[in-house]
């Protein structure tokens, strides 16, 4: 399972991408415990192209356990 994801601007680590109730993308970080949720639809479309394609598993542990809970 790949994901397409930023890294942490905190400890760098990987976050989790998850999507919100009402749809829009929900950024995590479970090292650090940073979190973002983008309102903005041009933002939404910036972050699809600076995002970073990586296996799922390349997360830190705490992060992927987030990501592994809300699907
Ligand atoms: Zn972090």
């Amino acid at each position: 399972m790949s994901l397409c994801t930023v890294r942490c601007s905190i400890c760098g680590g990987y976050m989790s991408r998850t999507t919100t109730k009402r749809g829009k993308p929900f950024l995590y970080c479970g090292r650090c415990g940073l979190g973002s949720m983008v309102l903005r639809q041009s933002t939404i479309d910036a972050l699809n192209k600076v995002c970073q394609s990586i296996s799922e598993s390349d997360l830190p542990g705490e992060t992927l356990k987030k990501q592994r809970g809300q699907r």
